[in-house]
């Protein structure tokens, strides 16, 4: 299969759109202009249902909604491109909306960069001590956008490529000194977006027996079998990607394919399930996760059918996350409350062996807090509603599985909405506060 890619200036030729009318294809186009867009043949052809596009989830997955944007930014947009305005102020205009959005949430890029030989390795993070995340630079975009990406920022070029690194030299002279990463986490953008050429350069230092660093495992964060599983099936270097994942896992290394997945409609086609069969032929683990998100995926039935096919096809459910703070939040964000009742209506709908998922998790600055639930809790005679709460991961090790309360609120979306229960400060604030000026004073003696 050849891979065709549709983008805001050409998106017009796809054949489908003949079933919208000219102002819906015009508010794609309007809001294809702020936020990335980017879908291609597959998409289009097999995963789409256009006898239904208006509530198709992978419709909303890939195209540009109108209400992604408030009408006031919809209305600059809009009048910008009936003005024909030129690709500066275009972009100008674009920029302004983009920048109310929040496009860098979480603290990602000022606290985990590390450093190694006295210089900022801009393409790493490293945040919980055994799992690096790597970012090549060749690995910065993907086969298609999600319309909800919490990395939208860079691929409008606000960011350029802060997140990116050539060079596995200095990777694997970082993971040399530092023995207790045992997983190297590439992600992106997606790493599946790379031939097998440049791809295989960042890989090949950990098959060699000889290397100094403790990888263990190898994880690849990627949507390639949402978006193109024909990477694996057709693609020129197909059968040469399937055979470096052979030679991986033949030399000891565990890979795993953290591989993203939004709805259970993704699994449907004979081409993704058989890029999966031949991924594990090749002896790679895969394990799924996906983000919780409005118009997309919010309703539990959803969630425990796409668990039950995902453990079918030989996949392990590994995350439920909360969607994030940023871009059109207000389109795609769920409150805690419902997002919890969703993962605990679809977790009881499946058996033990779908329930290796965890979540809802948000990846938030002090680590990944999970929701575990509500409660009621009486201190000194005063009763409180509280959200149960505990890290998967923390940013310091000491804190992950230790559950915490925060006063329940209804309306809260994300770790930044909740409040300490009965008053007091969450347990790890002072710490968290301590590391927060550490890296403040550290980023300005830069
Ligand atoms: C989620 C995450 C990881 C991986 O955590 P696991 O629990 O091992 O899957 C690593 N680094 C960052 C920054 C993360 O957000």
């Amino acid at each position: 299969m050849k891979y065709k890619a549709y983008m805001a200036h050409n998106f017009r030729t796809i054949p489908q759109l003949s079933a919208l009318s000219e102002e819906e294809i015009r508010n794609i186009e309007i809001v294809g202009n702020v936020f990335p867009f980017k879908v291609n043949n597959y998409v289009v052809d097999e995963l789409i249902d256009w006898d239904n596009y208006l509530n198709d989830p992978m419709f909303r997955l890939t195209f540009p909604q109108k209400e992604m944007l408030s009408d006031k930014d919809f209305e600059t947009m809009k009048k910008a491109l009936d003005d024909k305005v030129d690709k500066d102020t275009l972009k100008i205009i674009a920029d302004s909306i983009r920048a109310t959005l929040n496009p860098h949430p979480a603290g990602q890029m000022e606290m985990n960069v590390p450093e190694y030989d006295g210089e900022k390795l801009p393409g790493i993070q490293h945040k919980y001590e055994q799992t690096v995340l790597f970012f090549p630079s060749s690995g910065q975009t993907c086969h298609s956008y999600c319309t909800f990406c919490f990395r939208w920022a860079q691929f409008v070029g606000m960011d350029g490529l802060k997140f990116a690194m050539r060079e596995t030299e200095q990777l694997v002279g970082y993971l040399g000194e530092h023995q207790e990463v045992t997983d190297l986490l590439f992600t992106g953008g997606d790493p599946m977006i790379m031939s097998f050429k440049v791809f295989k350069q960042y890989i090949e230092p950990f098959i060699d027996p000889n290397n100094k660093t403790n990888i263990q495992t190898i994880r690849l964060g990627t949507k390639v079998l949402g978006f193109w599983p024909y990477k694996f099936l057709t693609d020129r270097d197909a059968q040469e990607f399937l055979d470096l994942f052979k030679k991986i896992t033949d030399s000891g290394l565990n890979l795993s394919i953290m591989a993203h997945f939004n709805h259970v409609n993704e699994l449907k086609t004979p081409a993704v399930q058989e890029a999966i069969r031949l991924l594990r032929e090749a002896g790679a683990q895969i394990r799924t996760q996906s983000p919780l998100i409005k118009n997309i995926n919010d309703d539990p039935d959803v969630w425990a059918k796409m668990w039950r096919k995902q453990v079918n096809l030989g996949m392990i459910p590994y995350y439920m996350f909360v969607e994030r703070d940023t871009g059109a939040r207000h389109y795609f964000e769920v409150p805690l409350i419902k997002t919890w009742e969703i993962f605990q209506k679809a977790y009881q709908q499946v058996s033990g062996v779908c329930r290796t998922v965890r979540g809802p998790s948000m990846s938030c600055v002090p680590g990944k807090v999970q929701i575990l639930g509500t409660d009621e809790i009486s201190v000194n005679g005063k009763t409180e509603k509280v959200f149960v709460l505990q890290m998967i991961q923390g940013r310091n090790p000491d804190w992950v599985n230790r559950p915490f309360f925060a006063k329940y609120d209804p309306h809260a979306r994300w770790m930044d909405d909740l409040k300490p229960a009965f008053g007091k400060k969450f347990f790890f604030d002072d710490e968290l506060e301590e590391m927060i000026e550490e890296a403040k004073e550290e980023l300005q003696s830069a």
